[in-house]
């Protein structure tokens, strides 16, 4: 994943996250010398924030690209020569993703939150626990039946699913 090291992932991980989690890195390490690195990193992790939060678009994608090669070939260091390659290797192997993220709205891994939805099925026993602690009080749902969870005031902190004795809360 760019700098010569091999990560074995699988089909739980999302490239949009791991893209994301590696070019933080490098913004915080970026020392500010040179403008590509110093200022085209950030622009580089907010379009890939926009993307993660279903905010992104298909010009998006292709801005993206020419940042990373941008910065690729003007960066001072190897710093900044190599940062935008975890970018660059998700969005040739795995566009489908990204285009997922924007297009569909949907994150295929399951990772990023703001494009998740949680949903009580069928296996509810109506124990009520979980709208007893939602924060939001999303849930609704009477004693004994099925529950049901208001999408407009989840705020998709997950706590109902972990907290659901009998597994019938699950996040898609
Ligand atoms: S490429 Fe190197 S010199 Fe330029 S800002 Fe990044 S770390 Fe500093
Ligand atoms: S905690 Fe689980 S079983 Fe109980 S009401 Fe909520 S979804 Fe249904
Ligand atoms: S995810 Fe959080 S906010 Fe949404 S329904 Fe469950 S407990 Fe409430």
């Amino acid at each position: 994943m760019g700098s010569g090291g091999m990560i074995v992932m699988d089909e739980d991980n999302c490239m949009v996250d791991i893209a994301r989690f590696f070019l933080d890195f490098t913004v915080d390490e970026s020392c500010g010398k040179c403008t590509p690195c110093r200022e085209g990193t950030k622009r580089m992790l907010e379009i890939l924030d926009r993307i993660a939060e279903g905010k992104g678009t298909m010009e998006d994608l292709d801005k993206l690209e020419k940042l990373a090669i941008n910065i690729k070939e003007t960066s001072l260091c190897g710093l900044g020569q190599t940062a935008p390659n975890p970018v660059l290797s998700t969005l040739k192997y795995f566009r489908d993703e990204y285009e997922a993220h924007v297009k569909e709205k949907r994150c295929p891994a399951g990772v990023c939150q703001s494009l998740l939805n949680y949903n009580i099925t069928m296996d509810c026993k109506g124990c009520t626990k979980c709208a007893r602690l939602c924060p939001v009080g999303a849930i609704e749902g009477k004693v004994k039946e099925i529950h049901i969870i208001n999408q407009d005031k989840c705020s998709k902190c997950g706590a109902c699913m972990e907290a659901c004795t009998f597994h019938a809360i699950i996040r898609k």
